[in-house]
Formats: structure tokens, C-alpha cells, sequence
């Protein structure tokens, strides 16, 4: 392992924005596929891969969001659930991450006999087994879809004050970005808001910038998913500055997207410089085949970031967590020890 590496992973991180369905280990799927006796188009691990990742020359969202589907037709029973969500918190134990955010869309999980809660429970259920066999704190954020129904995302907000007490710490808006504007979601939102629930919203991943303002002012957002299209609107930059809004960003799953045509185009680092509140993420482990020590990686290597630059995005990543200022100073005493540690 490289120098720079080994001290990326023994640097105490977190993560804020994982997909669990883009995220479940390929051989996990595979097996699951199989042993579900699901009518499935691969007979090898192999050959299965190209169902559940994209390519390099994938061309757009909507190509990227094809992968999703075994992934969710695998995850329909609380065993598979409580699996999965176990193996990717394993995962980001391997990345040294203490604190992660995984989050998932309910209402897509009641295709078999499940109900929402039953899926909701399993999830939870993981988290509490994962914290107590690997150590790393995980938390659940609900999304809504925006092709779905205003009534339907009412429905997650409704769940999210069920459980908020066992784990659950937000909702989120993800989905179609083009076609659905965050203001037909905007009744499920300031349910959410008046009931003290966290609000963080895809935007701006598809180069409509003006969902990134419409989700702060409308849909009461705290932190927003990608951004990535801030830069074509100074306003919007300015707000970002002042207001400190995170920003979750994932630039190889941007890059899948087609939200860049190439890596060195990613705006994070103009942004760190610019004083927004970044944070790096991985977005969907399995369908862009990342780590998230890869994606550091990727900064120093593909965008020559400084090893200061790096922490100031793992520092970001703990204060920006759905959590209390309590744990973040616990983490945060965690991260000052180990960077302590590096200039002795
Ligand atoms: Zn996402």
C-alpha cells in the first residue's frame, strides 16, 4: 500500500451519501439472484458484472440508474436486506470510516411480501449488529423519488418520524432530476421541516442549477446531493459560501453520469478553495466500482490535491453529520489525535 494511502484509511472519516442498492458486493448479488430463483439474464459472477456496473463510456443518469435494478429485485426479503446493509458496513470499516450515512427509498422495497417498515427495521437492525461487531457508527437516510407521487413521499416523511428515534436522521429527494422539479415535493418537505427532521436533496446533479437555490428556499434543505452545478451561477456559488450548505459530493459517479467528461473537470477542489462546505463521497460502491479511499486517491492523483486539502474534506465530513454537536466532538477529537499522530 502506498504511503499516502495507508494514511488516507488510518485517518478517522465518515461518509455521508451512499446508495445501500448501489452498493451491495457483486458476488452478494450474484448469489442472491441465484439462490432467489430469480428469472436473471447471467449464468457467472462474471458475466453478471455488467447488470450491476456501469461501463467507462456509460452516457447518461438514466443508463447509470439501469443498474439499480436487480439490485432491488434482490432486495425484497429483511434477510437479503439485513446481509446487504451488514457487508457494506464492513465495507466502510475496510475505508477506516467511523461514521456513515447509508441511505435507501422504502417505498421500492414492497415488491414482494415486505412492507416499508419491515424494510426500515431490517436496515436498522444491521446498523445496530454492524456498530457492534465492526465498530462503525451508521445511520439510515429515506429517500423519496421525484417520479413518484407528492402523496408517496409524504409517505417516507411519515416514516421518518416513525423511526427517527431508532436510527433514521433524515430524508432525502433523489431520482430524475430533469423531469421533476424539487417544488412538486414541496408539501412532503415542509412536513419534514415542521417535524424537526433533517432534510438533505439530490440537485444540481444534471446541470439544472437552479434546483440547488429551489431546494435550500423551497425544500428546506441543509445539505445537498452533487451540487455539482453550482459554478454556472455566481448567486448560486455565493449562497453556497455564505449559507455553508453542504454539499455531498462523488465525482467518479458525476463522471458515470456524464455530469463531467472528465475527471480533472470536477469542480471540488474550485469549490473547497472558494470556502463551500464539500465533503467526498462514493455515491453507489458497486455500480461505479469505488472505494472511498479510491475516491481520495483520485484528488491527489487526478486533481493534485494536498494532503491538507484532504483533511479539511474529512473534517468537513464530520462536521457536516446528521448527528449531535456531541458526537461530532467526539469524532472530531478521534480525527485531531490521528492527524496528531502524522506529524510526529
Ligand atoms: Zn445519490
Amino acid at each position: 500500500m502506498l504511503d499516502i494511502e495507508k494514511i488516507i484509511k488510518n485517518i478517522p472519516k465518515t461518509e455521508l451519501h451512499c446508495h445501500i442498492d448501489g452498493s451491495v458486493r457483486p458476488e452478494t448479488l450474484f448469489e442472491l439472484a441465484k439462490s432467489n430463483s430469480l428469472l436473471v439474464p447471467f449464468s457467472s459472477i462474471d458475466t453478471s458484472i455488467e447488470y450491476f456496473q456501469v461501463k467507462e463510456n456509460c452516457n447518461s443518469l438514466n443508463e447509470y440508474l439501469e443498474k439499480f435494478n436487480f439490485p432491488l429485485r434482490v432486495m425484497q426479503s429483511k434477510e437479503n436486506i439485513y446481509r446487504i446493509v451488514m457487508e457494506l458496513i464492513e465495507d466502510s470499516k475496510k475505508d477506516g470510516i467511523i461514521y456513515t450515512e447509508l441511505r435507501f427509498a422504502p417505498l421500492q422495497h414492497e415488491n414482494g411480501n415486505l412492507t416499508a417498515e419491515e424494510s426500515i427495521e431490517a436496515t436498522l437492525q444491521a446498523m445496530k449488529d454492524g456498530k457492534d461487531k465492526y465498530g462503525v457508527v451508521s445511520k439510515l437516510i429515506l429517500c423519496s423519488l421525484r417520479h413518484n407521487s407528492v402523496d408517496d413521499s409524504i409517505k417516507v416523511v411519515n416514516l421518518a418520524k416513525k423511526y427517527i428515534s431508532y436510527g433514521v436522521v433524515a430524508v432525502d429527494l433523489a431520482g430524475n432530476e430533469s423531469d421533476f422539479p424539487p417544488e412538486l415535493h414541496k408539501k412532503a418537505f415542509d412536513l419534514a421541516y415542521k417535524s424537526g427532521i433533517n432534510i438533505t436533496i439530490h440537485a444540481g446533479e444534471t446541470g439544472i442549477y437552479q434546483n440547488i437555490l429551489k431546494s435550500i428556499d423551497l425544500l428546506h434543505a441543509s445539505r445537498i446531493g452533487h451540487g455539482i452545478y453550482a459554478y454556472r451561477d455566481s448567486k448560486t456559488l455565493e449562497y453556497l459560501i455564505e449559507s455553508q450548505v453542504t454539499l455531498e459530493m462523488c465525482p467518479t459517479s458525476n463522471l458515470h453520469t456524464k455530469a463531467i467528461n472528465n475527471y480533472v473537470e470536477h469542480p471540488i477542489k474550485t469549490y473547497l478553495k472558494q470556502g463551500i462546505n464539500v465533503t467526498l463521497n462514493t455515491d453507489n460502491r458497486t455500480v461505479s466500482n469505488i472505494t472511498l479511499i479510491d475516491e481520495y486517491i483520485n484528488l491527489i492523483s487526478k486533481l493534485n490535491f494536498s494532503l491538507d486539502e484532504v483533511l479539511k474534506l474529512i473534517r468537513n465530513g464530520i462536521t457536516s453529520a446528521f448527528v449531535t454537536n456531541e458526537c461530532k466532538n467526539l469524532m472530531l477529537n478521534k480525527f485531531n489525535e490521528s492527524v496528531k499522530s502524522l506529524n510526529k
